[in-house]
């Protein structure tokens, strides 16, 4: 009997249907079997009077701009195909970057301790056979979505928002002056599409997530394919009767590679018990494993992991999950009026599961942008695309997920990724909190990355040599020309940070441009981070 079978009684009843969706799901992808359908045409045509500024398609995510924007005034309607609900599980984020929700006056002092679930103190980050790391407040407050998402559907619809629940988003047209949604009540009342209508806005938000129908055609028409250059696959829980532990593990390994994989572990205190989170880092390739046998490896070493024997746990719930990453993130829009949001616009780090806290941090750079973007009806792709720049420190990280990665026809040895991450962790270490602060909290910057690279080589110059033959030199060298644009953001952005009062009086065009561009590097250039 498989473990998953043995555990099945202990864990939720509809868990082991969602697994084989799941992978079924799983496996076409991998086959590059996807529909992509044509939900978007464009006619040059003019609409005429619309229903409203933006259509947000996806409430997820997509309430906090919703929410944001229908607070400056905009007429705001949220397409949501099931019921705008946060899920149980908890998201994981720093304290500080939730000062965005108080700056964009999105909720109260109270609201936002109210929406902190958990607190815990300190992480450890480990790597078989290397040395525990320990730090602080990094990643280590547990946010309930189920909490943050109602308290803003409330302030949304109090401030006049528009929220079509149970309504999927079928296919839009996009106009000279507008675009125009159609929609279907889910589950449909007729098979003729008698709940079917449609509505009209400016703009429309794709915040549909990584499977977004919009996305899909997006990629196949940006890139030729929507075939993603990796993936992060995680399975996990959230279960009671685990051994009582304040501290949590940001990324911890204590297994060699197997089965082309090296497996990553997270853990933290949750709500309702304990959550461990096993993930890690491959490609779409058929050959890679399936949801059900990765279910398996978790259950095999979560006994070994949290000190447990499995029939002591009951599972609260039961997690699993794949992010697909694309070297060409964030996705550029290739459409006037419709511009991505959230995990729809990749703009996250191929390296975590952070899609929440990306927002959250971009949240104030795009409510600014969005509101400018409709103030000024700057909502061709070219101003809409640079709402969504190009992050030299997003590019760059993909070659640690290269390296934290086995092809599945490589040959390496089967501690190489953890002896890498041990040296790397133990030079950020030594060269203090300033390099290896931002990096946990995914904020890549030009000089800490010097310093460590430049530590590394003289640490151990001959694993650097291996890991230059493990990613291939035409990775390499497309890092490199991402490593030159990330010291080219920083040096910018220190001019582009003299230059924002100037721009004060340019055209409203002028100033929308330079003030994306001056964005792009100050984000781009990790400059956003505060320690
Ligand atoms: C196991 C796991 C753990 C995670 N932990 C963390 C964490 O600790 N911290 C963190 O920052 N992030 C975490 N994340 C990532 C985070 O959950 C995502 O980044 C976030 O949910 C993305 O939101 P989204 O709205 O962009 O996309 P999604 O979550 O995919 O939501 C898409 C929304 O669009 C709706 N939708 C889809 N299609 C249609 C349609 N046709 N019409 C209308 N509506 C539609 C869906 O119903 C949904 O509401 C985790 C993810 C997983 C799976």
């Amino acid at each position: 009997m498989s473990l998953f079978e043995s555990v099945r009684s202990q864990m939720p009843a509809e868990i082991p249907a969602q697994l084989e969706r799941m992978d079924a799901f799983w496996t076409s992808y991998r086959q590059g079997s996807q529909e992509i359908a044509k939900v978007v045409q464009t006619t040059s045509e003019k609409l005429g009077d619309k229903d409203f500024d933006a259509i947000v398609c996806g409430g997820t995510l997509g309430i906090f701009i919703a929410c944001a924007l229908q607070r400056r005034g905009w007429r705001v309607a949220i397409i949501e195909q099931g019921i705008l609900r946060g899920r149980a599980q908890e998201w994981n984020i720093s304290r500080k970057e939730l000062n965005a929700f108080l700056e964009l006056d999105l909720l109260t002092e109270a609201e936002l301790e109210t929406a902190i679930a958990t607190i815990y103190n300190p992480a450890r980050v480990g790597f078989q056979g290397g040395k525990d790391l320990w730090v602080r407040d990094i990643l280590n407050i547990g946010v309930d979505p189920v909490y943050l998402l109602e308290i803003l559907k409330q302030k949304f619809l109090d401030a006049g928002g528009i929220l079509l629940e149970k309504t999927a988003f079928k296919q839009a047209i996009t106009y000279a002056d507008g675009v125009a949604v159609e929609v279907a009540l889910t589950p449909s009342p007729s098979p003729v599409g008698e709940g079917d209508k449609r509505i009209t806005g400016r703009l429309l938000l794709d915040v549909m997530g990584h499977f977004s129908p919009i996305v899909k055609q997006a990629r196949s028409q940006v890139q030729g394919n929507i075939k993603p250059d990796g993936v992060c696959m995680v399975v996990g829980s959230c279960a009671k009767g685990m051994p009582e532990k304040s501290y949590g593990d940001l990324i911890y390994s204590f297994t060699p590679i197997q089965k082309q994989c090296q497996y990553f572990w997270e853990a933290f205190p949750a709500k309702d018990g304990r959550t461990t989170y096993m993930f890690t880092y491959v490609d779409a390739d058929p050959q890679r494993p399936s949801f059900a046998e990765l279910m398996e490896d978790y259950l095999f070493w979560l006994p070994k992991y949290q000190e447990i024997e499995l029939n002591q746990l009951e599972f609260q719930r039961v997690l699993f999950g794949f992010f697909p990453s694309y070297k060409q993130n964030p996705l550029q829009t290739p459409w006037d009026r419709i511009l991505q949001v959230g995990d729809s616009s990749g703009m996250q780090s191929p390296l975590s599961f952070g899609g929440f806290g990306a927002m959250v941090r971009h949240l104030q750079r795009l409510t600014d942008g969005i509101d400018t973007a409709l103030r000024c009806d700057l909502l061709a792709k070219e101003n809409l695309r640079s709402l969504q720049p190009y992050q030299p420190n997003l590019s760059v990280t993909w070659l640690f997920q290269k390296s934290m990665s086995v092809s599945v026809n490589q040959q390496i040895e089967s501690d190489r990724i953890n002896y890498l991450l041990g040296v790397t962790f133990k030079s950020m270490e030594k060269l203090g909190d300033r390099v290896l602060y931002p990096f946990l909290q995914d904020v890549v910057q030009f000089i800490p990355l010097a310093r460590t690279m430049l530590a590394m080589s003289i640490a151990d110059p001959v694993l650097v040599l291996k890991i230059i033959q493990q990613v291939g030199i035409p990775t390499l060298l497309d890092w490199l020309k991402h490593y030159l644009g990330l010291g080219a953001y920083s040096f910018l952005n220190q001019i582009g940070q003299r230059l924002e009062p100037a721009i004060g009086n340019f055209l409203p065009e002028q100033k929308y441009q330079w003030q994306r561009q001056i964005d792009a590097w100050y984000y781009g250039s990790g400059g956003d981070y505060e320690m």
